[in-house]
């Protein structure tokens, strides 16, 4: 009798071992066949969506073909990572249309002795791929939440990423001055701080208009006491929001 039960519990255990395996390696076959799927999606979104319409510069789009964006973005947007247009982050923001992420770090001319400053972390996107291209990113975010979740994967990737979260008006005074400024949310007018954060010669993309409406993603150059502005192209961003 003892020695049923024992056949039976063997049987049992050995039963569910065997099946602990088998739905592993399922999930990791299709883990794989996922990674491998979002890998062709990101190299067809580079081609259609950034070289087609005239980007060129090869470390924006050595970047843009390296960043899993779908870790960017909320779980159940991950389908859409790869699609041509933006996508709700929560709390009301957006991840960036993927074109307009590699015009905004192409026209900044990124070099790899780069310090740059980004304001409006959102997701995380834009902040890694420049870290792929540049020595040090600072990145400032007024919504914590996003901040913080941003914070987690930036630093799960890389180590020259650097989030804080407040009012990005002010800059990032202790890193300053900057080689470029990203600004990625639309303000009424250019901060005052961040073009003195600027360095002599440096770049700033800034989307400057009202809120809700369409405005002009501006290009601001610092030449010594100078300070050069040109529309570049209309865009529509999220506000520039103050604490
Ligand atoms: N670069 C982001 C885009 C996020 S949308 C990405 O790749 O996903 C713009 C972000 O700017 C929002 O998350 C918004 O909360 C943030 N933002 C708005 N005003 C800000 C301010 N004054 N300082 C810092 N972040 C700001």
């Amino acid at each position: 009798m003892k020695n049923d039960v024992n056949t039976i519990l063997i049987k049992l255990v050995s039963r569910y071992v065997c099946l602990f395996f088998l739905l592993s390696f399922a999930g990791m076959t299709v883990l794989q066949a996922q990674s491998d799927i979002f890998e062709r999606d990101r190299h067809d979104m580079v081609s259609s969506q950034i070289q087609a319409r005239g980007i060129s510069h090869r470390s924006t789009l050595q970047a843009m073909r390296t960043v899993p964006r779908h870790l960017y973005v909320p779980f159940g947007q991950r389908r859409f990572a790869y699609y041509d247009r933006p996508l709700p982050i929560g709390f009301g923001q957006t991840i960036s249309q993927p074109y307009i992420v590699a015009y905004m770090t192409e026209i900044i001319n990124p070099s790899s002795s780069h310090r740059v400053l980004e304001i409006g972390t959102g997701s995380g996107y834009q902040a890694a791929v420049l870290a792929e291209i540049v020595d040090q990113v600072y990145t400032i975010e007024i919504v914590s939440e996003l901040g913080n979740t941003a914070k987690t994967v930036l630093e799960d990737q890389y180590d020259n990423v650097h989030v804080k979260i407040a009012d990005g008006y002010y800059g990032w005074e202790e890193h300053a001055p900057f080689d470029a400024i990203v600004v990625t949310a639309a303000a009424e007018y250019i901060p005052p701080p961040l073009v003195d954060q600027l360095k002599d010669g440096g770049k700033m993309i800034i989307p400057v208009g009202s809120p809700f409406q369409v405005q002009q993603l501006m290009l601001v150059e610092k030449r010594g006491e100078r300070t050069t502005t040109r529309s570049l192209m209309p865009v529509r961003f999220v506000p520039f929001t103050r604490e």
